[in-house]
């Protein structure tokens, strides 16, 4: 392994280097990041006694360790031929074609139809592709005649390729935010988290909650919801009988008794955001939070870094345990990343 290639929100690239660059250099690890502004991705080449993986990192959506310090180089007319000769005498359970979130990756998809299946097939033959091989392949393009040649083992990457969620905008939920809670669920909790936080009986407070998006995709798993925010709700939404409507401000209400879930996505200085959820964790008001933090032009990762630190500093001084503490530019969030507390406490 020569070093780590990462996929990013383009327009992202200098607080995902300056992370891996962090995570990298706490270990020890000696090596330099690269980046082209816009490009979607980040390339570091070094050497590192571990290497990160996607969930160690907020600003990275997939990362590939690379076997190669140079793109792999191919004509039009045969892209297989170089692909199987940089892949002799390895063995991969699959073989992944990615491509940097820009307009000119997208602009691959077709090139990627028509090649996976013959060059699969001639893996396949080449006995390279072997469904009993614990590494997986990955070939990132960087246009029609070069990629990034690098691997990943189950576990290291999300399961989602390129670290993108294929998510449907359900016709009725009020708002398009909607999706960052569904991928927020999906990111965070684990089929069986899903299963025991979210489901009817338990209640929520939605702070800034104005269309409704969020309240939405809590009232779909039958979670109660108390709705702050000074704007107004979505009529039919609130015909489910599940939503309680406050016009009031956020940042002082308080639910007369604790709650399953705080959600949050109000505008507002991410500092300010994570003191009210550190609070409402220590109070015990409510059990696990997710909440948007909405980031400023600069020093976006030392903003994220410290909110972390601030929630962490407000429960412990409280005596109470945080169970999990992660943040994650998610897909669907754009200058923003999406955070998800939880302090040890079970459900009734
Ligand atoms: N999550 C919502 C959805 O899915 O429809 C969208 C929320 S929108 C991005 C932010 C909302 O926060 C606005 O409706 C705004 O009125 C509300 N807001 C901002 N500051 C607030 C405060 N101090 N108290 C309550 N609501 C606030």
């Amino acid at each position: 392994i020569v070093g780590l290639l990462s996929l990013c929100r383009p327009g992202f690239e200098r607080e995902c280097a300056a992370e891996l660059e962090r995570w990298l250099g706490e270990l020890g690890a000696d090596g330099y990041a690269n980046f082209e502004k816009i490009s979607g991705q980040v390339i570091w080449i070094g050497t590192s006694p571990k290497w990160p993986v996607t969930r160690d990192l907020v600003f990275s959506r997939q990362v590939i360790r690379l076997l190669d310090k140079k793109p792999l180089y191919f004509e039009a007319r045969d892209r297989i031929t170089p692909i199987l000769t940089a892949m002799a005498g390895m063995k991969f359970s699959a073989i992944y074609l990615d491509h940097p979130d820009t307009n000119d990756g997208k602009a691959l998809s077709d090139l990627f139809e028509r090649l996976q299946r013959p060059l699969l097939s001639a893996a396949g033959k080449q006995e390279i592709l072997d469904r009993e091989a614990t590494m997986r392949a990955h070939l990132v393009f960087i246009d029609g005649t070069s990629a990034w040649f690098g691997m990943s083992e189950p576990g290291q990457t999300l399961r989602w390729p390129m670290g993108i969620p294929r998510l449907k905008m359900p016709a009725d939920a009020p708002s398009r935010s909607t999706l960052k809670l569904t991928e927020a669920f999906a990111y965070f909790l684990s089929p069986e988290e899903q299963k025991e936080w979210l489901r009817e009986g338990l209640t929520a407070v939605d702070l800034g909650a104005c269309p409704g998006g969020w309240t939405w995709q809590l009232v779909q798993h039958g979670i109660q919801v108390i709705a702050i925010d000074n704007g107004a709700m979505n009529e039919k939404l609130m015909e489910s009988g599940l939503v309680e409507h406050f016009k009031t401000d956020g940042f002082i209400y308080r639910p007369k008794r604790p709650v399953h879930w705080l959600v949050c996505d109000m505008v507002e200085q991410p500092a300010r955001v994570a003191e009210l959820i550190g609070d409402w964790l220590a109070d015990g008001a409510a059990g696990r939070a997710i909440f948007n933090l909405k980031l400023p032009m600069k020093t976006r990762l030392d903003e994220v870094m410290f909110c972390r630190d601030l929630i962490e500093g407000i429960v412990k001084k409280s005596g109470k345990k945080l169970e999990r503490l992660e943040f994650r530019q998610l897909y669907h969030d754009r200058e923003e990343v999406t955070g998800y507390a939880a302090v040890a406490v079970r459900p009734e």
